[in-house]
């Protein structure tokens, strides 16, 4: 099986409360522990290869509604790796030194080293969406910016990047019952932001929004995948797949590094 192929965005969002390739709670959480030890190593191998000059990183994109469950992913799933070889940015609303600048110079600036594997929590994709929904830029502004997302992802893939695109599938009768939890929880007062409840109110036109950015910029070099995102151990399952299918694609072996004679070293360490 193939999650990548089974979750490729194909036009249409599926229903958030659908499990595909895998089927029951228990089972999927079994299958996600399973698969951390190969996540470990295959990080491990990308790590390794880039310390000996291969330029290949990893980017995953990570975007949905509030509540959608990016931190829990970020926690759950790339939380399974070693944190030394990661690099996680979340994006928030752009502060002023950042409006002064283009769109993707914060973005730019965030990317992954070589060897790394890349994380943001919310990305450029929000200059689609929130600021459409917002009507924070003229619409011949925003308009334009699929364009310049296709050919910024082109590039990153160009300089070794796998671009990994998640959208958080979630209804709004789950991030309904989330907000409520968050409101009810008070070790989740935290989260909770004044524009939740607004935001909400203006879920079709966000979904209006994803929907477009999905289909504008699905691309052979990054494509979106769409993860049914209510449960949030299938969350757990599918992002988990998506990123060892990445890694694993890459063809990991463990570099030796040129120029270092490990025979004559040996050699003259056991000579001591
Ligand atoms: P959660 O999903 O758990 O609520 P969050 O990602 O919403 O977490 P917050 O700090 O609550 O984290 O919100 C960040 C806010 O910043 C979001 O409302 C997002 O839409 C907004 N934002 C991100 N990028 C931009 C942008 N380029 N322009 C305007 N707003 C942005
Ligand atoms: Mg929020």
């Amino acid at each position: 099986m193939d999650v990548r192929e089974l979750l490729r965005f194909d036009g249409s969002l599926p229903d958030p409360r659908e499990t595909p390739g895998v089927k029951g709670k228990e089972k999927a959480r079994k299958e996600t522990a399973a698969l951390a030890p190969e996540l470990t190593d295959l990080q491990e191998r990308l790590f390794a290869n880039g310390k000996l000059g291969d330029p290949r990183k990893v980017l995953l994109v990570l975007q949905g509604m509030d509540a959608s469950g990016k931190d829990g992913t970020v926690k759950h799933v790339v939380g399974q790796v070693n944190p030394a070889g990661c690099r996680i940015t979340s994006f928030g609303k752009p502060t002023k030194e950042e409006l002064a600048h283009d769109f993707l110079w914060r973005i730019t600036n965030a990317l992954p080293a070589a060897g790394q594997i890349g994380v943001f929590n919310r990305s450029h994709y929000e200059d689609v969406l929130i600021v459409r929904v917002h009507d924070l830029v003229p619409r011949t502004v925003w308009s334009r910016r699929y364009a310049r997302i296709n050919a910024f992802e082109k590039r990153v893939a160009a300089s070794g990047g796998s671009v990994v695109k998640v959208f958080l599938h979630i209804s709004p009768e789950e991030q309904k019952q989330r907000l409520l939890d968050r409101l009810e929880d008070p070790t989740k007062h935290w989260k909770i932001g004044t524009a939740d409840i607004p935001e909400r109110h203006r879920w079709d036109d966000y979904q209006a929004a994803y929907l477009d950015a999905l289909a504008k910029c699905s691309t052979d070099i990054a494509p979106w995948y769409v993860v049914p995102a209510d449960r949030k151990w299938y969350r757990d399952w599918a992002v988990s797949n998506l990123l060892a299918e990445t890694l694993r694609s890459l063809d990991l072996s463990w570099p030796t590094p040129s120029g270092v004679n490990l025979k004559g070293m040996k050699k003259e360490l056991l000579a001591e």
